[in-house]
C-alpha cells in the first residue's frame, strides 16, 4: 500500500538569493559557509540525524589549505591543536625488532610539500585534522553566521527546475518538504542522490582493493617527526599512516591506519586527495555563485566552473590518485625503480617546484581570473574558430595564447 505523504514549503525570505545545498559534510558545509560569508542565505539538508563521524580524512594539501585559509577558518584549527608537518615519506613494511617488539619499516623516500610562493597565503605543508572536527568546526561557523540553517534528517527525493530557481523535494519519514531555492548545489557524496536524479553518469572504476581505516596508538623512538605521515609500500600490504597529533620520537600518538585488505572490493581513495578536491571545488564553485548570484553574472559561468574542475580532475586528481597507489601497492626492495622514488632522495629544491607545480596552478584555479580573461577571449572567439577551421589562417593562432 503506497504511504500518504504530508507536503510542506519551505521558502527562505530572501528566495531571490538563496541557494539549497544537499549534503552536510565537510564539502556542503564549506559551501555553505563561503556563500553565508559572502551575504548569500544558505540551506542545507543532510539524510542523517547528526554531523558523519566515520573515520575518514586526516591530512589535507597546502591548496586545501589556501580554500580553508579564505573561508578565515585557519585561526581556529591551530587554536584547536591541530598542526602541520613538512611532508610524508614512503616506508617498507613495519617489522620485528627482535625485542618482542615492532619497528617502522626502513625509509625509502620523502617529499617535503612546498609552499606557493606565488600566493599571499602563509600556509603550506600538510594540514593534520580529523574529518570529523573540521565537518564540526565548518558547522559551527555556518551555523553562526545566522545566514546558514542545517536541516537533518531530510533525504533529497526529487529536483525540478522552473523559471525562478529550482523545486527540491525532501522526505523526512511520510513527510515531504519542498525546498526552493535559485540554485541547488549537490554536495551529497559519492553516491550522490543529485547526481543520480539529475541522470549525469558517475565515469571512473573500481580498483579491485579495500580498504579498512583504523586507529591505533604508534611508539618509535627512530621516527622521522618531520614527515609523519608513512606511505608502506608492499604489494599486499600497502596503506597510509597518519597521526592525529604532533608526533614525538618514543612517545605514543594516535594514528589512523588505512590498509589494503583483501582484494574484490571497492575503490579506495589514494593519497588523500578526495577531500583536499572537495575543499578546492568548493572554493572555485563558491566564486562563480558569487559572481552570478551578487553580481548578477550570466549563469552560463557554471559551464566554465563544469569545465575547469573536470579538467582539474583529469589532469591532476586522477592520474595522482591512480600513481599514488600504484607506487605503493609495489615491490619495496623495486621501489626505486618508480621514477619519483628515485629522484626525489637527490631532489633539488628545483626539482620538488616543479612537481609542486600542478598542485598550485592546476588543482586549484582561480575562477574569478579564469573568467576575467575569457571575457576578454569573447571578443576573439570567431577567430579562434576561424583558424582552426581554415589552414590558411593559421600563423593567426600564435595570437590566441598570447590574448589567453
Ligand atoms: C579511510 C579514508 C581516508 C580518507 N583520507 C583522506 C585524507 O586524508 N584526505 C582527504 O583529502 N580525503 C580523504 N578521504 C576522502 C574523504 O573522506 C571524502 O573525500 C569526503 O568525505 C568527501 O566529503 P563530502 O562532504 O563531499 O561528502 P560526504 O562526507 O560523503 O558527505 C555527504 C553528505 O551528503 C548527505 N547525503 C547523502 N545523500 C543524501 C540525500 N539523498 N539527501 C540528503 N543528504 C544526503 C550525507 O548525509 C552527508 O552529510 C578519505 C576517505 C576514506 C574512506
Amino acid at each position: 500500500m503506497a504511504s500518504q505523504h504530508s507536503e510542506t514549503v519551505h521558502t527562505p525570505e530572501k528566495s531571490q538569493r538563496n541557494v539549497l545545498v544537499v549534503g552536510a559534510g565537510p564539502v556542503g558545509l564549506a559551501i555553505a559557509l563561503r556563500l553565508a560569508l559572502a551575504g548569500i542565505v544558505a540551506d542545507v539538508v543532510k539524510k542523517e540525524s547528526r554531523l558523519g563521524e566515520e573515520p575518514r580524512a586526516v591530512a589535507y594539501y597546502a591548496s586545501a589549505l589556501i580554500t580553508l585559509d579564505k573561508m578565515g577558518v585557519i585561526p581556529d584549527i591551530e587554536k584547536a591543536g591541530f598542526f602541520f608537518s613538512e611532508g610524508f615519506c614512503w616506508r617498507k613494511l613495519i617489522r620485528n625488532d627482535g625485542q618482542g617488539g615492532y619497528t617502522m619499516g626502513d625509509m625509502i623516500a620523502r617529499l617535503s610539500i612546498p609552499r606557493d610562493t606565488k600566493e599571499p597565503h602563509d600556509v603550506g605543508g600538510i594540514l593534520y585534522l580529523p574529518q570529523r572536527e573540521l565537518t564540526k568546526l565548518l558547522f559551527e561557523k555556518a551555523t553562526a553566521t545566522g545566514l546558514v540553517t542545517v536541516y537533518f534528517e531530510e533525504t533529497l527525493v526529487e529536483i525540478e527546475q522552473n523559471a525562478s530557481g529550482v523545486d527540491a523535494t525532501t522526505r523526512r519519514g511520510d513527510t515531504e518538504t519542498i525546498f526552493q531555492a535559485s540554485y541547488l548545489v549537490g554536495a551529497d557524496g559519492g553516491q550522490s542522490t543529485t547526481r543520480k536524479l539529475l541522470d549525469i553518469p558517475l565515469k571512473g572504476h573500481s580498483w579491485s582493493e579495500k580498504l579498512i581505516s583504523i586507529d591505533l596508538l604508534f611508539e618509535d623512538p627512530n621516527l622521522d617527526t618531520k614527515f609523519p605521515t608513512q606511505f608502506i609500500v608492499h604489494p599486499i600490504y600497502w596503506g597510509i599512516i597518519t597521526p592525529f597529533k604532533p608526533v614525538e620520537a618514543g612517545k605514543r600518538t594516535l594514528d589512523r591506519c588505512a590498509i589494503s585488505l583483501n582484494p574484490e572490493d571497492q575503490t579506495p581513495p589514494m593519497g588523500g586527495i578526495g577531500l583536499s578536491t572537495g575543499l578546492i571545488d568548493s572554493e572555485a564553485l563558491c566564486d562563480i555563485l558569487e559572481m552570478v548570484i551578487l553580481e548578477g553574472e550570466s549563469s552560463d559561468l557554471l559551464d566554465i566552473y563544469a569545465n575547469e574542475r573536470e579538467k582539474a580532475f583529469q589532469i591532476v586528481v586522477d592520474p595522482q590518485s591512480k600513481q599514488n597507489k600504484l607506487r605503493v601497492q609495489s615491490d619495496p626492495d623495486f621501489a626505486h625503480e618508480n621514477w619519483l622514488l628515485r629522484q626525489l632522495n637527490s631532489a633539488s629544491p628545483k626539482f620538488l617546484e616543479e612537481i609542486g607545480l600542478p598542485f598550485f596552478q592546476q588543482w586549484r584555479v582561480d575562477m574569478k581570473e579564469i573568467v576575467s580573461h575569457l571575457s576578454y577571449c569573447s571578443f576573439v572567439f570567431p577567430k579562434f574558430i576561424q583558424c582552426h577551421t581554415s589552414p590558411r589562417l593559421s600563423s593567426d593562432c600564435k595570437l590566441i595564447p598570447a590574448i589567453i
